[in-house]
């Protein structure tokens, strides 16, 4: 049990808490505690599809992004604990020319950031990337093959396995249900009130109601994707993950079969993991009939921090000593551990050659996204 009395308490034991507390303590930062409502991943992170992309169209969204891929191409060998990077690509497909135009502009945006690995494909070109693929009404496609998936489950896992060897703790099954000023710092109200000269809020979906108290109304609100795993499919031949951006059609490997989903479905309550099942199977008698021949063996539901606004997360010192780290946009997986060593370097006064913190600024006006690839169906 950890002491009630601590230095920095991180509330979220998700991809951003974990991934904080690593970086924290890695340089040099003592007395960290992690306190999780329910399990580590439980929250968004446990329900992720787990994609890691290059395919953003800003200049700061390809920076996180090319982190992140740097951080979990390398995650098995930094930090010595099974994550496979499973480097399949990405493939983002459109039949309408000007969405063609933008994920060209965007191409050029990630060659100046720093990854040149990225193609436009015609449409008569698309089966050497995906041979199951029908181009039929496409005009062609984004094609970056250093892209691929995680696990991010086992990303936390390790991370926290790291941490804990540098001296972080971890509370489990209890909720914050109040954070407040106390001499010296914060107490935080749960079961058995903990204070902390430090309080970082990293709660994903739980982050708004912890910090609108200090006057931040956080635009971070559920937003319901439903997924499959299929019966065994496309084993002989590329699987990578592929969006059909007219459609929301999505597909990626899973072992010996795929996730089928489509993206951006509709907001409306009433819309459930069937009526995600009949539009898939309309989307794929066109785009890839061999995916309206597989069965079902399992489907999820689960909500992703969907993040109004200019779409960035909020990072910064909301109060002496009360800091967030929160709201990802859906890209959480991909982006939280770089995003989690920025704010690290912030906290410890430690500089970002590239990234303004000014962008993350939790009191910002909220603006629009200049971020057209968010997810996907545009
Ligand atoms: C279906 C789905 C598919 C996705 N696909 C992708 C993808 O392909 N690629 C990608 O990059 N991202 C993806 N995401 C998004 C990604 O999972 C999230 O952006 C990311 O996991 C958010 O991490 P987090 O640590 O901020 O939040 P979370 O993982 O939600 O962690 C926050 C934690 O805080 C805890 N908590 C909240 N309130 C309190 C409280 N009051 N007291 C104590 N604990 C509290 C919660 O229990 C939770 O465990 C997907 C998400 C979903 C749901």
């Amino acid at each position: 049990m950890p002491e009630n009395n601590v230095g920095t308490v991180i509330i979220g034991g998700g991809i951003g808490g974990v991934a904080l507390a690593y970086y924290l303590a890695e340089l040099g930062e003592a007395d960290i505690l992690v306190v999780e409502a329910r399990e580590l991943a439980s929250g968004c992170t446990g329900g992720s599809m787990g994609g890691v992309r290059q395919q953003f169209s800003t200049s700061n969204e390809v920076e996180l992004a090319l982190r992140g891929r740097t951080f979990w191409r390398s995650f098995q060998e930094t930090f010595d604990y099974p994550c496979t990077y499973h480097q399949e690509g990405y493939l983002m497909l459109t039949g309408r020319q000007e969405i063609l135009d933008k994920l060209t502009a965007a191409a050029e945006v990630q060659k100046a950031g720093g990854a040149p690995n990225v193609e436009i494909v015609p449409a008569d070109e698309l089966r050497r990337i995906a041979p199951w693929l029908s181009p039929e009404g496409l005009l062609g496609g984004c094609w970056t093959p250093e892209d691929g998936r995680v696990n991010p489950t086992d990303g936390v896992y390790g991370l926290a396995a790291a941490a804990r060897k540098l001296g972080v703790k971890f509370l489990q099954h209890t909720r914050v249900a109040k954070i407040e000023k106390a001499k010296g710092g914060w107490t935080l109200h749960t079961p058995e009130p903990i204070t902390a000269r430090r309080v970082i809020v990293a709660g994903g979906l739980g982050s708004p109601d912890l910090m609108r108290p200090f006057g931040l109304d956080l635009p971070i609100t559920p937003m319901m994707v439903h997924y499959a795993f299929t019966t065994p499919v496309i084993q002989d031949e590329p699987l990578p993950m592929t969006i059909d951006l007219d459609t929301g059609f999505c597909v990626e490997r899973e072992q010996d079969a795929a996730v089928v989903t489509i993206l951006e479905s509709s907001s409306d309550d009433s819309y459930g993991v069937d009526d995600m099942l009949a539009e898939f199977a309309e989307a794929a008698a066109v785009r890839a009939p061999v995916f309206t021949e597989v069965g079902i063996r399992s489907t999820i539901s689960a909500a992703a921090d969907a993040t109004g606004g200019d779409g960035h997360p909020f990072i910064g010192e909301v109060e002496p000593g009360l800091w967030t780290m929160t709201g990802f946009d859906g890209h959480g997986t991909m982006q939280g551990p770089a995003i989690a060593k920025f704010t690290a370097n912030l906290i410890a006064g430690i500089p970002d050659p590239v990234l303004d913190p000014v962008l993350f600024d939790p009191h910002r006006p909220l603006g629009e996204t200049q971020e057209w690839l968010r997810a996907a169906r545009k």
